[in-house]
């Protein structure tokens, strides 16, 4: 009987193995021992099985998806304070976490000053797409306009465009930073233009519209940039000062609270409370 049981388990292994399911193979026996304890039926046992299968191949898959996405850090809408930007409405990025904006191809554009929280915000929301099973990729403006023009040289550009286009969501981060190269400008442009009401586009900025063209460089590619961007989207302003700049000047404040400030803080506090440095 010990010897049969044992020859069953190996033949149960090595179908299971060559039907792909590894978390039954691994929870099967476990599972039986407690569905006999607990005097459940076949049926009962085999839903539980199939359930843990699905339940640990979703978790994998998110894990891919986030991976594949290139956050440069992992932020939440749970860890930003809503109350220390209140220029940014709440209820409209919790429902913009529900992503049907990216079912109907709608963009969102996050514009402020640095340090405001838009490449939180940014992250969070692309974060959140992933856990909903949407393919996403993070981008700095840099770095796309870098890669299309890498992949022109190498003549990879239509593998690149392919599997951008493939994308629900694509998010490129810090456009304004530096100005994009003209060809640079025209490659970007055309990525735009394709993921035009195909694929979500989430764009931050530090920019006022009317200084796109210095990144951009000429008007009639930042007309139809902002024309095409625009176009079904929710603009986001997160005004106000740093949220880095904040916490130092807070940090300042308890550390040097009580008359215990050194003269060693003093240069530093006054480089703070003189305006906003850029990032
Ligand atoms: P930006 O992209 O606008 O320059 P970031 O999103 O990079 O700003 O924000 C700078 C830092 O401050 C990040 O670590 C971010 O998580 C944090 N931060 C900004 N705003 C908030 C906020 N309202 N609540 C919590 N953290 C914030
Ligand atoms: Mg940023």
């Amino acid at each position: 009987m010990k010897q049969l049981e044992s020859t069953s388990l190996v033949l149960l292994h090595h179908h299971l193995k060559a039907l792909r399911l590894p978390t039954i193979t691994a929870e099967c026996e476990k599972l039986a021992r407690q569905a006999a304890a607990d005097n459940a039926d076949h049926l009962t046992y085999l839903l539980q099985l199939t359930e843990l299968e699905l339940l640990e191949r979703e978790r994998k898959a998110a894990e891919r998806r986030l991976k594949a996405a290139h956050f440069p850090t992992h932020k939440t809408l749970e860890g930003f304070d809503f109350a220390a930007r209140p220029s940014v409405n709440k209820l409209l990025v919790c429902e913009l976490a529900r992503c049907e904006y990216i079912e109907r191809r709608e963009n969102v554009l996050f514009v402020g000053n640095p340090g405001t929280g838009k490449t939180h915000l940014a992250t969070a929301l692309g974060m959140a797409a992933c856990g909903r099973g949407y393919r996403v990729r993070f981008f700095r403006l840099t770095e796309l306009a870098t890669l299309l023009m890498e992949a022109r040289d190498e003549r990879s550009l239509l593998g690149l465009k392919a599997r951008l286009a493939k994308l629900d969501l694509l998010i490129v981060d810090e456009l304004g930073y530096v100005p994009a190269s003209k060809v640079g400008a025209e490659l970007l442009f055309d990525v735009i233009s394709s993921a035009y009401e195909r694929t979500s586009l989430i764009v931050t900025t530090n920019l006022p519209f009317e200084s796109w063209t210095e990144v951009l460089g000429s008007e009639r590619l930042t007309g139809a940039t902002l024309d095409r961007l625009t176009h079904r989207c929710q603009i986001i302003e997160t005004k106000g000062e740093s949220y880095r700049l904040r916490d130092a000047k807070a940090k300042l404040r308890t550390e040097g609270g009580g008359g215990r400030s050194s003269d060693r803080d003093r240069p530093r506090r006054n480089a703070l409370e003189g305006g906003e440095t850029s990032s």
